[in-house]
């Protein structure tokens, strides 16, 4: 492969993104509209559109109201509340066709590393199999939970049978009549493990620690009401309304437990109680922290699921304590023959942010910027890091609406940015040191009264420092405030 021009010289690009998910498709759509058109988009996958291509296990689906859960640019009728996989993969391709991506994609061409190039004043991006190329600006998008981390259990490779992670599903994998393992007990696994059960023959699942499921308030959308969704002021108005009643949510995450436990705890307990007859099974699957405290499952077959006869549940009582050529066995020493284990064991979604190593002016590492936590100005930009921007940087995360939110109020930013310096003619910007600290310091600040801060978990949100670095510690429309009013006084444009 080849990105060099005919006379020889390295492809240049006025941006380059990185990554083709809704990220990325958000911040392509955003440069066409404001008639910037020298851009590709760089995807280490052979196919384009992020999560929703790549995660193709049974039962996946959003857990935020669909008419939400899209782009504000492409209104969409979908056939239900929370719509599945299939669905949102044919949403992505209808993205790419109605905006015309398609043609500034680049498959398989997977970033190594970038590195600003002091004297080019622009960056230099490392692909593997591929000539470098350049750009002025990138826009990184690489995904949140784009990384599949599998543990390294004890003699996890000595397995003879089928394993891999949700996120690498096998198109062609056949459940039928087999001893299957699921290790985790998250978001994916709450959706594999109902998916799956009637098929298989037996179910061990290995749970660390029990999540809080409240009920999932999904259902068809009648045909009539299929029809409104195509048109823009009535999506629009529902968006609305789905948004602002999610949006209530913080003020449990934030301000009041007595509200959390009213609004979430409650429904959740009482669920368990309803589904879960056995007493036993009940205290494992019942959470030892506050609710919210790590995210917050939607399912209504969960739990039946896990009371089926098939079904065993391993608790952190008795977890892995090695994994053999035939099956597992757990730390009490029951020995389990298997013939596919699937990890559910979730993603590096907080120390190792972005998928590659970035290299900044005076060679210096993000990671090492980062060493103590990831830390960004509106989660986006980085002092030393000129023209490079994050979507879904740190702090950016929101436990109680759609990513795609605080995917679009990053774009306010970060358009704002790209064209200041191309009105003024300028080169680069990034922002002061000064800006990023004062506003890391009041992510942190507000964080401490949040639920994840305080609510007796350790989760993904948090980094190994023990700070919560994936969630923004506000409502949404705070962050989205702030990334529309762009302050000039906050950055270092040359
Ligand atoms: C199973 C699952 C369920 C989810 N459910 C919800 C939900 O219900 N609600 C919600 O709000 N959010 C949900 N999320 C979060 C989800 O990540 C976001 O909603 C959103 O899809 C993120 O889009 P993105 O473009 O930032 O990342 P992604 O969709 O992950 O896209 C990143 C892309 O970058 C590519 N890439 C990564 N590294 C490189 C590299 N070095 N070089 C080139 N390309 C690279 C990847 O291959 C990928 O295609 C879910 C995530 C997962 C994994």
């Amino acid at each position: 492969m080849t990105e060099n021009t005919d006379n020889g010289e390295a492809a240049t690009y006025q941006v380059v993104i990185i990554g083709t998910g809704f990220g990325g498709q958000a911040a392509a759509i955003n440069l066409k509209k404001r008639g910037y058109s020298d851009f590709i988009m760089l995807e280490r996958r052979a196919f384009a559109g992020g999560t929703w291509l790549q995660n193709r296990y049974p039962g996946a689906a959003v857990d935020v109201q669909s008419p939400l859960y899209s782009l504000s640019a492409m209104p969409y009728k979908w056939s239900q509340m929370f719509v599945t996989q299939p669905e949102l993969a044919q949403y992505t391709q209808q993205v790419f066709n109605t905006f015309n991506l398609t043609p500034h994609v680049r498959l398989e061409h997977e970033v190594v590393n970038s590195q600003w190039d002091e004297a080019r004043q622009q960056w230099r991006i490392n692909i593997i199999g591929s000539d470098p190329i350049y750009a002025k600006y990138i826009i990184n998008a690489t995904g949140p939970l784009s990384m599949p981390v599998i543990p390294d259990f004890a003699g996890k490779d000595s397995f003879k049978g089928v394993s891999f992670h949700t996120n690498n599903w096998p198109d062609d994998l056949d459940l039928n009549d087999k001893r299957v393992a699921i290790i985790g007990s998250g978001a994916s696994a709450a959706q594999v493990l109902p998916a799956i059960v009637d098929t298989v023959k037996s179910l061990a699942v290995f749970q660390r620690s029990p999540h809080w499921i409240i009920p999932r308030p999904d259902f068809a959308f009648p045909t009539w009401m299929q029809k409104l969704l195509g048109v823009k002021w009535f999506y629009n108005v529902l968006r609305s309304a789905i948004y602002w009643g999610l949006e209530t949510r913080v003020i449990g995450f934030k301000y009041s437990l007595t509200i959390l436990n009213l609004f979430a705890g409650g429904p959740a307990k009482r669920q368990l109680n309803k589904q879960v007859s056995d007493p036993v099974l009940r205290k494992a699957l019942t959470p030892d922290f506050t609710i919210g405290c790590k995210r917050i499952i939607l399912s209504n077959t969960y739990y039946p699921a896990i009371c089926r006869e098939k079904v065993s549940l391993f608790d952190k009582n008795n977890g892995i304590k090695s994994i053999t050529e035939n099956g597992i066995i757990s730390a009490n020493g029951t020995e389990l023959d298997l013939d596919i284990i699937i990890y559910s064991t979730g993603y590096d979604a907080t120390d190792g942010l972005i998928s590659y190593p970035v290299i900044g002016k005076n060679n210096t590492t993000l990671a090492s910027v980062w060493t103590d936590f990831p830390r960004a100005y509106l989660g986006t930009s980085v002092p030393n890091f000129p023209n490079y921007f994050i979507v879904t940087g740190p702090n950016t995360g929101i436990g109680h609406t759609s990513a795609i939110f605080v995917i679009e109020a990053q774009m306010h930013y970060i358009m704002q940015a790209i064209e200041t310096v191309e009105t003024e003619q300028k080169q680069t910007i990034e922002p002061s040191v000064q800006a990023e600290s004062t506003y890391t310091d009041m992510v942190h600040h507000e964080m401490e009264r949040t639920v994840w801060q305080t609510g007796g978990c350790n989760s993904w949100y948090k980094s190994e420092s023990g700070k919560v670095i994936a969630m923004f510690p506000g409502f949404s429309f705070v962050f989205k405030r702030m990334c529309q009013r762009f302050k000039r006084q906050d950055h270092i444009i040359k």
